[in-house]
């Protein structure tokens, strides 16, 4: 029977039997009324966080989950009998790299064949293949069964998982939930994101920016000092994602300037300089290539990253693996300055992108009040010294913690769009489009309709014209991003406007793209002068998942959740038969309790062991059905516990 089965899965101590202020505790946690809460996720690419507004405190709560950590890894792994989420499936990773699958959020809403994901796959242990529409799929074995799932699916998982602790906490369920992305993330991003949201069971109120909302953390803090004009530089550097924003808050307003950044770039890219230099350093000294094997790069991997954080604090550390292939342990170390040698032009390419953010803000940096330092990779010291240097010597702000500020921001932003909660910050927000936003005019010319860094919610309205005579049609191509050349911007979509009327080239026709608060933009497009409207919008539907396929990963969620209970519920049902096991032989083994059993009660608790063993093991080292389990467990109950329970002793002897 596998080892792993016997672990304690019921929780240490329920609330409700520790002591009688559980009631008191419940109210405290939700509000006077006791309502349901909104929470506030921070979806990261290695790491997640979960929050909540505790109306009654006034504050916000970061969660813990039920290993007692505020951040919980964003794995999801399948194995043989179960799926894993969390930290479960992070402590695993090494034995079962294929199926242990992270970085959904480096993937989330791109196309298999963008280059960035063929190079991410190059470091992936598990498979990506391309689905339709180009999207990539997760190929993963789980109860013996290959099985593709769709990204969305998998940042579903981390999702439920998030849901569940701030359940747990809550003592209710959870509906609402503010999901945070990087402020660099694209339309399909955003959207996709939503659509993971959906499938694990919320109401999206908001997708905001994870600057945004770190700076929502850092202000509230700060504004009682800050009745003029504060402008707040918020550097996020987390596991996969890049972002920094310039915000000025004045008041109860919090206005985003611009926004910049790099959504591959992070913790995860530093990692990987190192696995490389270590992965060379094992070819030099043992004559072995480990570049193709998925375990042995896990476990390097892991070191690697233990290792990165320790030079944070240090300047030199070791990096050991044992057996890492072929049986050859690895050992080494890394100094601060060849880490820092070995990724200098990832850290400056950060910079770079500080400066951009500065110049689209057109606010020069010896006008920032405030650098803020959010992410887990903040916390490099070559990153802070870099940032140092560039803001001239000013104090970086170390007072909020880099791990939970986003959540933190979502959290509020959560309780400022739920109805009737009190207490809540007064505040407003702007946030900024990050990427330009426009369509395709003749000759392949990007026509911006809305600049990057606009704030939003906007609507705007251009007007274009036919360029030939009698142009019954129109082809309205919507692109994202900063190239003069439309091709080389990302394609959102595209329509056609019918029902011009016949007119010389140079008719005129409208069209209207508007942004919500989620960043989410509709395109529609109308004709007007003969009285006759056409009006299309687009929303981006394309290589998104569509109303049917979420409605299927919806109900697969729940069998994927029934799955797990009914896990969880067999591994109780042998848990508990093997206690009885452990019992009866000591019981039988013990010379005071022996003596006190009749021959025909010693004949019964014999047979009832060889009965629970042969059970656990099914015959052919596979348990029996959950019932059959839990009924025989029940039988040894009624059987087991009136024999020895006549003894006195044999309780304190337990
Ligand atoms: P986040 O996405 O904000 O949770 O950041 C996670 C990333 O921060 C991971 O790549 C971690 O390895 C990295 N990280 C966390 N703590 C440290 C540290 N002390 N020094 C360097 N990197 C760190």
């Amino acid at each position: 029977m596998s080892q792993k089965l016997l672990c304690k899965l019921q929780p240490l101590f329920s609330p409700e039997t520790v002591d009688g202020n559980h009631g008191r505790r419940l109210k405290e946690r939700m509000g006077k009324n006791g309502k349901g809460c909104a929470i506030g996720i921070d979806l990261g690419t290695t790491y997640s966080c979960v929050a909540v507004w505790l109306e009654q405190h006034g504050r916000v709560e970061i969660i813990h989950n039920d290993q007692g950590n505020k951040i919980t890894p964003s794995f999801v792994a399948f194995t043989d009998d179960q799926r894993l989420i969390g930290d479960a499936a992070k402590n695993q990773a090494a034995t079962n790299p294929e199926n242990t699958v992270f970085d959904a959020k480096r993937l989330i809403g791109r196309k298999y064949s963008e280059p960035i994901i063929k190079n991410d796959m190059m470091l992936w242990p598990f498979k990506v293949i391309a689905g339709d529409n180009d999207k990539p799929m997760i190929v993963v074995k789980y109860h013996g069964k290959e099985k593709h799932l769709f990204v969305e699916e998998i940042s579903s998982m981390v999702l439920t998982k998030m849901r569940e602790i701030a359940e747990a906490y809550l003592e209710s369920p959870v509906k609402n939930a503010v999901i945070t992305v990087p402020a660099y993330f694209n339309d399909s991003q955003r959207k996709a994101t939503i659509d993971a949201g959906v499938i694990a069971g919320l109401n999206v109120m908001r997708i905001i920016n994870e600057p945004t909302a770190a700076a929502i953390a850092y202000g509230l803090d700060k504004r009682t000092n800050c009745k003029k004009k504060r402008n707040i530089f918020i550097f996020d550097l987390g596991g996969g994602t890049f972002d920094v924003s310039l915000l000025t808050i004045k008041g109860k307003e919090f206005k985003v300037q611009a926004t910049a950044g790099n959504t591959h770039l992070g913790g995860e890219d530093f990692d990987s300089r190192m696995v490389e230099y270590f992965v060379e350093e094992f070819r030099r000294k043992s004559k072995l290539d480990i570049s193709e094997n998925p375990k042995a790069l896990r476990r390097l991997r892991s070191a690697c990253e233990r290792a990165k954080r320790t030079l944070s604090w240090t300047t030199c550390t070791t990096v050991e693996v044992d057996c890492l292939f072929q049986g050859i342990d690895f050992c080494s170390s890394i100094t601060r300055s060849r880490f820092e040698e070995l990724n200098m032009d990832l850290f400056e390419e950060c910079m770079e992108t500080v400066d951009r953010c500065l110049n689209d803000a057109k606010i020069d940096k010896c006008k920032v009040h405030d650098v803020v330092l959010v992410g887990g990779s903040s916390r490099i010291p070559k990153v802070k010294e870099l940032l140092d240097d560039f803001f001239k010597g000013k104090s970086l702000c170390k007072s909020i913690n880099p791990d939970e500020a986003v959540a933190y921001g979502a959290a509020v932003q959560a309780a400022l769009l739920s109805k009737g909660i009190k207490n809540v910050p007064d505040l407003v927000l702007y946030d900024v489009t990050p990427l330009s936003l426009g369509i395709c005019i003749k000759g392949d010319i990007m026509s911006v309709v809305i600049p990057r860094n606009t704030t939003i919610p906007v609507k705007k309205t251009y007007c274009y014209t036919t360029s030939a005579d009698n142009q019954s049609s129109v082809l309205i191509e919507v692109y994202e991003g900063e190239r003069a050349r439309a091709s080389d911007n990302n394609l959102l979509g595209s329509f056609d406007l019918f029902g011009l009327p016949p007119a010389p080239r140079g008719h005129p026709f409208d069209v209207c793209f508007a942004i919500d608060e989620n960043g989410i933009l509709c395109v529609s497009a109308k004709e007007k002068t003969t009285g006759s409207k056409n009006e299309i919008t687009i929303t981006n539907d394309k290589g998104r998942l569509s109303a049917h396929e979420i409605k299927k990963f919806i109900q697969e969620a729940e069998s994927f959740r029934a799955e797990d209970k009914k896990f969880l519920r067999k591994a109780n049902a042998m848990n508990s038969l093997n206690d009885y096991i452990y019992k009866m032989k000591k019981a039988l083994k013990n010379d005071y309790i022996n003596s006190k059993l009749s021959s025909e009660e010693k004949e019964k608790i014999s047979s009832a062991i060889t009965k629970a063993t042969s059970l656990l093991d099914g015959g052919n080292n596979k348990p029996g059905e959950i019932e059959v389990l839990e009924d025989y467990a029940k039988e040894l109950k009624i059987m087991f516990e009136p024999i020895v329970g006549k003894i006195d002793l044999f309780f304190s002897f337990y």
